[in-house]
């Protein structure tokens, strides 16, 4: 839930600011992975409808109703040119959404969010019994595994912190 570093504090350290995002996509709701959206208030948020249209606790919006926002259904190639394409994953939660990067240098490599929570639960296809839908996660565990094949990706579970600790972090990046 916390981070030594905050999202602003990298931003800061590479000479970014929130005003230069031109787009904002989160995975899915859980308070672990949106905590930063209101860190780019005029950003366009990318997000599924099923998942923007979910009721939080008590009714509550999942996001602020004047956040300028695109409500998905289905994938979503961010630039039009397939380096950056959301896909649509649901299961953990009614609208979670993976993301798939075709880097030049890296190659691709598919962002699980929460579809995938560790390396074992991939590896054993297990579902967290807090999910959403099982069926719904196991069709999409399914489908990321299907990308992976097609486009010879890596996939990089973001809970999984031995692969995370491995991994470079900001201000290093992958090309
Ligand atoms: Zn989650």
């Amino acid at each position: 839930m916390t981070k030594p570093k905050t999202l602003a504090g990298q931003l800061q350290e590479i000479g970014v600011k929130a005003s230069d995002i031109a787009a904002v996509a989160v995975s899915h709701t859980h308070p672990d992975h949106i905590g930063n959206v209101e860190l780019f208030p005029q950003t366009m948020l990318y997000v599924q409808k099923a998942e923007y249209d979910w009721p939080g606790e008590g009714g509550a919006p999942r996001f602020k109703p004047e956040h300028p926002v695109t409500k998905l259904e289905g994938d979503h190639d961010v630039f039009g040119d397939g380096s950056i394409v959301i896909i649509s994953t649901p299961g953990h939660t009614p609208g979670h959404q993976s993301l798939l990067m075709r880097l030049p240098k890296t190659g691709a490599v598919v962002l699980s969010g929460d579809a995938v929570h560790f390396k074992d639960n991939w590896d054993n296809r297990r579902v967290p019994g807090f999910n959403f839908s099982k069926e719904e996660t196991l069709a999409s565990m399914q489908r990321i595994a299907d990308i992976l094949a097609k486009e010879h990706a890596q996939l990089w579970i973001n809970h999984d912190k031995a692969q995370s600790d491995a991994q470079k972090k900001s201000p290093e990046f992958y090309e």
